[in-house]
């Protein structure tokens, strides 16, 4: 069985949890719970001839992301980062955060999440600043943990992602 750590990270409220949440329980709650340190989940993924168990790191927000121990990280074959839609600067959180991931553990597969999609009459993420940032190379989507909105389809490219690599 082919097993990947994967690492969830982003800003504050972002909606990390309710991500791996959406997708490995089928489940979304409006509440609120700050994660503390790190949640563990696992997943299984069918690609078309493999299985892969992904091993889903929650990490805590990038205020304490200084504080995290690298060794949360170590390992990590894949990453998603994840914006909310309706606050600008998680966007500049989540690239800054993959800075600070290649800078640690080097290139990873990763895919940049914008979530909050129902909440799209909300959004100050502009589509033309997504579209610049596919341009150079990254895999964008926008997702809503809250519908479940395109949240399978993060966690099967990504796996396909690293298994490719
Ligand atoms: P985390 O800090 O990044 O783990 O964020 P959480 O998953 O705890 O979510 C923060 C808040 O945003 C919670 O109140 C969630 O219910 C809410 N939330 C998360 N994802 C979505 C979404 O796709 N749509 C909406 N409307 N709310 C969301
Ligand atoms: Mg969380």
């Amino acid at each position: 069985m082919i097993k990947k750590k994967i690492c969830m990270l982003g800003a504050f409220a972002v909606g990390k949890t309710s991500l791996v949440q959406r997708y490995v329980h089928s489940l979304f709650s409006d509440k609120y719970h700050t994660t503390v340190g790190v949640k563990i989940e696992k997943a299984q993924v069918r690609l078309e001839n493999t299985d892969v168990d992904l091993i889903i790191w929650d990490l805590h927000g990038e205020d304490e992301f200084q504080h995290v121990r690298l060794s949360y990280l170590k390992g990590s074959s894949g990453c998603i980062y994840v914006a909310d839609g309706t606050r600008k600067t998680t966007l500049a959180t989540a690239l800054n955060l993959k800075e600070i991931v290649e800078n640690t553990i080097g290139k990873i597969p990763f895919i940049l999440v914008v979530n909050k999609l129902d909440l799209r009459d909300q959004w100050e993420i502009d589509p033309l600043t997504l579209e610049d940032i596919r341009e150079k190379g990254t895999i964008v989507i926008q997702t809503s943990a809250k519908t479940g909105d395109e949240v399978k389809e993060v966690f099967q490219l990504l796996t396909k992602k690293m298994m490719d690599k």
